[in-house]
């Protein structure tokens, strides 16, 4: 997961800078999004240069199956799709370099970005790629049991608990979504809800309260999980937390799906491009162009909604297209 950098390094390392590099096309995260904008931008010559930040290859390189990719039709997994994309991108020339961006300068004609290996690249286009993170309790337990029965995405990995009892964490709009997403593969849904009453929508809520295999553990935090060799076969939940009725619940499960928000890693373009008050960067309807010309956006960053590998790629394919149209245009 992502390391957040704070501006007390992002301004020693602008100090620093030696080394001032003139580039047509600059690609930040080698996730879909970035890897698909680069092989767009390297084959129409824009001689792309990615910087692939602290996780190459980006969130699939967490996970084992991927199953909903399309040209794999026997499945793949993350780290080796990945590969494939970066091979893809690095054969019509992308210059994957690893190391971070760390601090973003959108003010003038030339956008200025420093990166971690003391440069500072001035590039006519920006494509930001940098993905979103999901956020995790912070319990021990959920990397303990990573790939064992933890996940945050229930499209991506639902189809493994068909039959099988699991949990969401989450009273957003997105738990709503991903319970009862689940409660179409799997027996039973138990919803861990922290409090006594949902954040999510009114008609989400409904939903949820409507779909039969949902049981809502009102007023329930998790306080860990439990099963052999790594396994999730239960959690420990404590019921009315600090209250005189507390109390220890145990559920069985196979599955534990962390729906509690997320992250997109936009901290340091804030001050130039518009976002959403969590932070996802505001792209005009349609394209992925950003507040400031010659900046563009694709992938998770960008996306509050559907977070998937196939619609971050599409929209490094329109980030690629829009920065060479902006530069012929120029
Ligand atoms: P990411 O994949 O998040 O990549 C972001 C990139 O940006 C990373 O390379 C990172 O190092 C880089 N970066 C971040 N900050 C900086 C910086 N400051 N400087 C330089 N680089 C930076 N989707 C599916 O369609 N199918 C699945 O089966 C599936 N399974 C998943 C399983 C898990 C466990 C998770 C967490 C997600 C899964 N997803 C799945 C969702 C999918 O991974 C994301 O939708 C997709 O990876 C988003 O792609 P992206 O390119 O926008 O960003
Ligand atoms: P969210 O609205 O911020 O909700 C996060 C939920 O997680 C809240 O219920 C919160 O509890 C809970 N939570 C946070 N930290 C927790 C912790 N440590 N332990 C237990 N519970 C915790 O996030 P979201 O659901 O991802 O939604 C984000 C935005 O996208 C929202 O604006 C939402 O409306 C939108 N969205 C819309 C749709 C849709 O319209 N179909 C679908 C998905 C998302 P509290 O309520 O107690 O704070």
């Amino acid at each position: 997961m992502f390391k957040s950098l704070d501006f007390d390094d992002a301004t020693e390392k602008n100090n620093t800078a030696v080394e001032t590099e003139k580039v047509k096309c600059l690609i930040i995260g080698s996730g879909p999004a970035g890897y698909t904008a680069a092989i767009y931008a390297a084959r129409a010559n824009l001689n792309p240069v990615m910087y692939e930040g602290l996780q190459p290859g980006g969130q699939l390189t967490t996970t084992t199956d991927v199953e909903n990719y399309p040209g794999y039709p026997e499945g793949v997994t993350g780290p080796v799709m990945m590969e494939d994309f970066k091979k893809q991108a690095q054969r019509f020339g992308t210059d994957v370099r690893w190391g971070m961006a760390i601090k973003a300068d959108f003010s003038g004609n030339v956008h200025k970005i420093w990166t971690d290996d003391d440069k500072l690249i001035e590039a006519e286009t920006v494509i930001i790629a940098t993905g979103a993170t999901a956020k995790y309790l912070g319990l021990e337990d959920e990397k303990k049991y990573a790939g064992g029965g933890v996940s945050a995405c229930a499209t991506c990995d639902g189809f493994f608990y068909r039959g099988k009892n699991v949990a969401v964490v989450g009273g957003g709009d997105t738990a709503a979504e991903e319970a009862i997403y689940l409660a179409g593969l799997a027996k039973k849904v138990y919803l861990i809800v922290r409090r006594d009453e949902l954040r999510a929508s009114n008609i989400m809520a409904e939903r949820v309260t409507k779909t039969p295999n949902i049981e809502i553990l009102w007023k329930h935090q998790t306080k860990g999980l439990f099963g052999e060799n790594g396994v999730v076969e239960g959690a420990t939940l404590v019921k009315n937390m600090g209250e005189e009725n507390e109390e220890e619940v145990k559920i069985k499960i196979d599955g534990f799906f962390l729906a509690i928000g997320h992250k997109p890693n936009s901290d340091i373009f804030k001050d130039f491009l518009e976002t959403d008050t969590v932070g996802y960067i505001k792209t005009i309807p349609g394209t992925s162009k950003t507040n400031t010309p010659g900046v563009f956006a694709c992938g998770d960053v960008q996306d509050p909604v559907y977070r998937q590998a196939v619609t971050a790629a599409g929209s490094g394919c329109m980030a690629a297209i829009d920065a060479e149209r902006y530069l012929s245009e120029k």
